[in-house]
């Protein structure tokens, strides 16, 4: 087709649209895990199982004790642009929960086989809906949700291509996980991959969840952080110069409970490091922001892993200071035995 040979304009078909769609939101099967624990989060779950065979490639398979969706409802969760979060500007402006833009199980859908097995309260049966055929029949669980997403991309061969090795995409899988974990304690997750449990993290409390996913030593290598700053309040653990990594995997910033990358934070956080870290080496921490939701816009990547602060000097600032106090408090120093 040259430049010149001009066509007519036309408008794509659905089914196009949401392929490329999800190639904004969709990138690997970690990105799946990422948003089907999203949604059970915002459902309410406090149990979340993820199951996964070939590194999520030819299963992921996602269970939670949420409220589940109603049957009527079940075709409308996989429409695009269908949400039952967000109804107005206003809404989108204070956004509580992780989803808001109802594009992830379209987009999930339109590369994958996908069903929907959901149950809620106050119904009989759960109901199975397949996405490919869209054929809706009832089944059996308890009142919750189970999203199947099965061989992702097998449609969208080049896709597939790029993705790497099985061991590589359960690792991607499981960060995304911990990620989550991290955030929320008081919810319980369960991985599985190819029929064996690989990771079980029980509900409970802060500190226990943190041993449980960064390891038993890193309470004692890290010290707490407590830190209020006008609309900001700064809470977490910052690892003592120590317990520094070659390699800044550790980083964990959270922004009203959403895992966030942001280059403002991340400056923030190792500026208050600046003189006890040389070279390459990369702090170890888990930062959480909780700020008025107005003040950040949660809507500026289609993954939503970055935000954009209405103050980000603010921000800055509040994050450097809460870290450097953290470190400069007497147990900083030496590695201090954690508090039960
Ligand atoms: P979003 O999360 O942005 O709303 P999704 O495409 O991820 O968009 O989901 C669409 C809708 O389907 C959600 O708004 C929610 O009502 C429903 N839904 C999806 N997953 C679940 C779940 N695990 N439990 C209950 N409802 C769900
Ligand atoms: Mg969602």
């Amino acid at each position: 087709l040259s430049p010149a040979a001009r066509r007519p304009i036309r408008e794509l078909p659905d089914e196009l649209v949401s392929q490329i769609a999800a190639g904004e939101v969709v990138e690997r099967p970690a990105s799946v895990v990422r948003e089907l624990v999203d949604n059970a989060l915002d459902a309410g779950a406090t149990q979340v199982t993820v199951r996964l065979l070939a590194g999520g490639v030819r299963l992921i398979a996602i269970e939670d004790d949420g409220c589940g969706i109603e049957r009527e409802q079940l075709p409308l969760a996989l429409k695009r642009h269908a949400t039952s979060k967000i109804g107005s500007l206003a809404d989108l402006e204070s956004v509580g929960t992780m989803g808001f833009r109802g594009e992830a199980l379209a987009a999930i859908a339109s590369v994958s086989e996908l069903h929907l097995l959901s149950r809620t309260a106050g119904q009989a049966s759960a109901f199975l809906l397949d996405a490919s055929s869209g054929e809706l029949r009832p089944a059996a669980r308890s009142t919750g949700t189970t999203v199947e997403v099965k061989e992702l991309f097998f449609s969208t061969p080049a896709r597939r291509k790029f993705l790497k090795t099985d061991a590589t995409e359960l690792a991607h899988c499981l960060e995304a996980v911990r990620r989550h974990a991290l955030a929320r304690p008081d919810v319980g997750f369960t991985v599985w991959h190819e029929g064996k449990l690989v990771e079980q993290w029980r509900a409970g409390a802060r500190d226990q969840r943190l041993a449980d996913v960064l390891g038993e030593d890193f309470l004692g290598d890290s010290v707490a952080i407590e830190h209020v700053a006008g609309p900001l309040r700064i809470t977490g653990r910052a690892g003592i110069p120590d317990a520094a990594r070659s390699r800044a995997d550790w980083q964990y910033a959270y922004v009203n409970g959403r895992y966030v990358r942001d280059k403002v934070i991340t400056h923030a956080a190792r500026s208050a490091y600046e003189d006890l870290l040389h070279g390459q080496r990369q702090p170890v921490y888990v930062l959480h922001l909780a700020i008025d939701p107005t003040r950040v816009d949660v809507n500026v990547h289609p993954t939503k892993i970055e935000v954009r602060f209405r103050d980000s000097r603010e921000v800055h600032q509040a994050v450097r200071r809460a870290v450097e106090a953290a470190l400069s408090a007497p147990r900083a120093g030496q590695a201090a035995h954690p508090q039960a």
